[in-house]
């Protein structure tokens, strides 16, 4: 067996938010056979990760260590010996308070290859997420970098405090949290003014950031009131008082508002990135799996003899998947669809068949199965043959009709949904908590499927004051015939109308400035 010689990647994963990965930690990620992360890098990178690449978490969240650093380190040293190419994710800069050099010098003493990928650290991008610039000629011609939480073996302090308060340097403080009243007395004890700003930027880039500011004095009262915990950066330094005029993270409108969504986890990233990019937190509860079908043979027979139909219509993307997949197991390719016409229900199932470089020739001008026999109306179907290849107990309205106008449907099942629950203890904690604002459905089977979790449960009550989004009139329906009420309503039955629908309800929602 021949063996490549292994190396270690210490990479920057950035302080939270995944955008804010650098291109290089990116594609290394993406070739690495083991990605090795802890509690503050994203979770979402790990989507960049090869299929086969071992995943593996090494915790790290103040002193319960998931596993000793020594053992992290040794973890890498036997992985790359392996031959194996190591991700090693770490919160913010790999070389900033992140035990990197560590890392670094362990590799070294075995001999491993290693190299850095650096990355934008949570004590520049924390306060910059909550419109606090580090530096500003106005305000300071220096800053710190300082640790909030010295070794705790350490017998002398490093800690030069006279020079933190004496200096009109921004101090940020990392790990701190825990011991910011003793921060705060040092600095006023060395003789930095008590009216001194100061701010704490908890999980900051993400939508889960929370900002609390004051002066030297007042924090510590400000930080109890509010709860906040680590990890957070300690800003200290006049440049605090620029947030009132630059913050603009926290003025998204949808920021602070908790979002769950109950669609299948494959087909949630488009509506959970658009509510991201508005600041909401999603809550990703999928009620739905979506699987091949039990019995293929249906598809399959149907697929084997396309040449029996006229019409192929597709009304959702999973539809489109399922039905590539089988053609293209089949040994087939699109030529063998050149004769046929399409009918798509909407505008992304419509997209989606255009990847296969397909343009549907039908759009209703709704999005619903009332709206395709409309689009039909105007054709004469009759004798033409109808391929429908879509999920198990769907709705019967659209082979009916096609039917009625003299058409032959084929209805075969190309996947089914089924229930997914293991977001269900989750959502009740978080429900009972009052953690949640506003809960999304994509289709009426996410409303069944979403009191199925709530079985047993008083629903009423944990559903109080917790906003129901529906994306269109037969989800609402269902949602009224469960004895709920939808409080908003998509009216084009898409993504972008249920998001658009939400930010309306928010923004009306909105104290207007009278009120103020
Ligand atoms: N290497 C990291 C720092 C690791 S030390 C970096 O460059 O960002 C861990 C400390 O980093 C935490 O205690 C906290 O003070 C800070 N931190 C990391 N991510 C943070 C975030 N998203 N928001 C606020 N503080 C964060």
């Amino acid at each position: 067996m021949t063996q490549t010689r292994g190396k270690v990647y210490l990479i920057g994963a950035g302080p939270g938010d995944p955008g804010l990965i650098t291109v290089k930690a990116k594609e290394c990620i993406q070739s690495a056979d083991v990605v090795v992360y802890d509690y503050l890098a994203s979770p979402v990178l790990l989507d960049y990760a090869k299929k086969e690449a071992e995943i593996i978490y090494v915790g790290k969240k103040g002193g319960d260590h998931t596993l000793t650093q020594e053992k992290i380190n040794l973890l890498l040293v036997e992985k790359a010996r392996e031959g194996k190419s190591v991700a090693r994710l770490k919160g913010g800069d790999p070389f900033v308070f992140g035990r990197g050099g560590e890392e670094a010098q362990e590799l070294l003493s075995y001999g491993i290859s290693y190299e850095v990928i650096p990355g934008v650290t949570s004590a520049v991008a924390a306060p910059a997420y909550a419109g606090i610039p580090v530096t500003h000629r106005d305000h300071t011609s220096f800053v710190s970098f300082i640790t909030g939480h010295e070794r705790p073996d350490k017998k002398e302090s490093r800690m030069q405090w006279d020079i933190f308060a004496k200096s009109d340097a921004t101090l940020v403080f990392l790990m701190g949290v825990k011991n910011l009243s003793n921060i705060v007395t040092k600095l006023m004890e060395h003789g930095k003014p008590s009216d001194t700003p100061v701010a704490l930027v908890r999980w900051g880039t993400t939508t889960r950031q929370q900002t609390v500011t004051g002066t030297l004095d007042t924090i510590v009262d400000a930080v109890e009131k509010a709860g906040l915990k680590s990890p957070a950066i300690i800003v200290v330094g006049h440049v605090v008082s620029l947030r009132d005029e630059l913050a603009w993270f926290d003025k998204k409108p949808l920021f602070g508002k908790k979002i769950v969504i109950t669609r299948a986890r494959a087909q949630a990233s488009g509506l959970v990135a658009e509510l991201n990019r508005l600041g909401a937190q999603c809550i990703e509860i999928p009620t739905i799996k979506i699987a091949p079908p039990e019995d293929k043979n249906p598809l399959e027979a149907a697929i084997d003899h396309l040449d029996r139909y006229d019409w192929l219509v597709l009304t959702s993307v999973n539809g489109v998947k399922f039905f590539f997949d089988t053609l293209f197991e089949k040994g087939k390719d699109v030529r063998a669809l050149g004769h046929l016409k399409f009918a798509c229900i909407g505008p992304v199932t419509k997209e989606r068949l255009a990847d296969y470089g397909i343009i549907s020739d039908i759009l209703p001008e709704t999005y619903q199965a009332e709206s395709v026999v409309d689009a039909f109306s105007g054709l004469d179907m009759t004798g033409k043959k109808v391929l429908l290849p879509r999920a198990k107990k769907a709705r019967t309205i659209l082979p009916e009709q096609l039917t009625r106008m003299g058409a032959l449907v084929d209805e075969v099942t190309a996947y089914e949904t089924r229930l997914a629950d293991e977001g269900k203890d989750l959502l009740i904690d978080m429900l009972k908590a009052g953690d949640i604002d506003a809960v999304t459905f994509t289709s009426s089977s996410t409303v069944t499927n979403f009191l199925t979790l709530l079985d047993g449960q008083n629903v009423p009550a944990l559903l109080e004051g917790v906003i129901l989004a529906s994306i269109g009139p037969i989800t609402s329906d269902t949602i009224r015939a469960k004895g709920l009420a939808p409080d908003i309503e998509a009216d084009s039955f898409t993504i972008e109308g249920l998001i658009e629908a939400l930010l309306e309800h928010y923004e009306k929602a909105l104290p207007s400035v009278a009120d103020n």
